[in-house]
């Protein structure tokens, strides 16, 4: 029988460091440093809970999906799907990087117009656009707006007075194998036209002087950890005949866990490029929209701990949770945790965050090294969907967002204050 190797060399401390931004290194001490700043340092300068994103890997990781997507089919763009992570600085950031940006709805084109995206760059998606939205798309002079149902032709058609470019959201019946509440493309599900619905919408629009019908759209759902259901998409659209643009969606997996496999950027853009080879014409416009992809694995949570409570389990818990970190309460996601001083693996605990339901958890069975009160958490892979599901549960101030970059690091959403949480109310 094979030795066993003691817990706290496993995993190895490299091992546990992939989950984290590339570049993330240990200090002498075992602290993790992340974009050259000491965690304890953040920590020090803004508090805790933290949303610490590393500038330099979310840069790199708008470069890989753009450069990669341009290498195999030219003419293209990526536009970020921004639900995922929708701050000023998100959007300044990747609009420099020359993305283009989606939207869901007045608010997020609000915060995209304010992070200097140019309108011409902004789709509109949303199955429930109101009529103010939809003024507030046209008159900002968005690139496309997405046709969800028949609705929304009849209020484009009130609404614009000129000419409005825009796309037909399909529903092609594919169920990509992931949690329900985040698949999109299946029979039955809210968003999107049937391929027969669509065929009308099409040839509606095609009989319209004000709304412009540049192609068709398809998005099958999220954290989708398999590629053959994204070439399945191509094709359904493509059974909708030819147009000038093709915008595929998102929904790529991110990696979680040390057991995750998702694929690659690069094995997810070859499928998709080989899918749309075979069946999309060879002039198309394609447009693909990653969200949780292109920020997950930027962001790291700094926590410190409130309690530990030795037992069967054990209970770590933290200055934070759903609060802050909805993903695991809505879809089950699940997180790896390390004591951001003492990186490597320890008895397995509970990490749990401080509000008031058993749902609260973090991370079912961290490693955590001698876990003590006051030291500091760190939850990686929490780019994408914290922030933007972030609420005020049990009176939760919600987290700063820091960029760090080659050892700088700034705020670039302040932490709420008590005085936030009662600005709305009238006396
Ligand atoms: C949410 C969404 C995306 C992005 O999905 P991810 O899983 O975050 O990549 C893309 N397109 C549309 C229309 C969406 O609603």
């Amino acid at each position: 029988m094979p030795v066993q190797a003691p817990p706290t060399a496993s995993p190895s401390q490299e091992s546990l460091l992939e989950l984290f931004p590339p570049g993330t290194a240990l200090a002498d001490d075992g602290a993790l440093v992340i974009g050259g700043c000491r965690v304890t340092d953040l920590a020090e300068r803004f508090g805790t809970p933290a949303l610490i994103v590393d500038e330099a890997a979310l840069r790199s990781q708008a470069r890989r999906y753009a450069d990669g997507l341009a290498a195999r089919w030219a003419n293209s763009r990526v536009a970020f799907a921004s639900k995922a992570f929708p701050c000023t600085a998100v959007y300044r950031l990747l609009a420099e990087e020359g993305l283009s940006i989606d939207v869901a709805g007045g608010g997020e084109l609000a915060l995209a117009l304010a992070g200097g995206v140019a309108p011409a760059r902004i789709v509109v998606h949303g199955n429930a656009k109101t009529d103010a939205e939809l003024r507030m798309a046209v008159d900002a002079g968005a690139g496309l707006i997405v046709i969800d149902n028949f609705d929304d032709i009849d209020r484009l058609e009130r609404i614009v007075a000129d000419e409005q470019p825009v796309l037909v959201r399909v529903t092609p019946g594919i169920r990509p194998d992931t949690h329900a509440a985040v698949s999109t493309g299946q029979e039955g599900s809210k968003f999107g036209l049937t391929l027969s619905q669509a065929r009308e919408a099409i040839a509606r629009l095609r009989g319209s002087s004000r709304l412009r019908l540049d192609g068709v759209h398809v998005h099958i759902g999220s954290q989708i950890l398999d590629t053959e259901p994204f070439a399945r998409a191509v094709e359904a659209v493509a059974a909708l005949g030819a147009f000038a643009v093709y915008d595929l969606g998102g929904g790529l997996g991110a990696r979680y866990t040390y057991d995750d496999r998702p694929p690659s950027v690069e094995e997810y853009l070859d499928t998709l490029v080989d899918a749309a080879r075979r069946v999309l014409p060879e002039e198309a416009h394609v447009i693909i929209e990653p969200g949780r992809s292109m920020v997950a694995e930027s962001g790291v949570t700094l926590y410190r701990v409130a309690s530990v409570k030795r037992g069967e389990p054990t209970f770590v818990a933290v200055d934070g949770g759903m609060a802050d970190n909805l993903e695991v309460a809505l879809y089950g996601q699940r997180f790896e945790a390390t004591v951001a001083t003492r990186v490597g693996g320890g008895d397995p605990c509970h990490l749990v965050g401080r509000h008031c339901e058993s749902g609260d958890t973090l991370s079912a069975e961290a490693p955590l090294r001698d876990p003590r009160p006051g030291d500091l958490i760190a939850v990686p892979v929490t780019g994408a969907y914290t922030y933007s599901l972030s609420n005020n549960y049990n009176g939760a101030l919600r987290p700063p967002v820091v960029f760090c970059q080659g050892g700088d690091a700034r705020a670039v959403v302040r932490r709420e204050t008590y005085g936030d949480l009662l600005r709305r109310d009238l006396p």
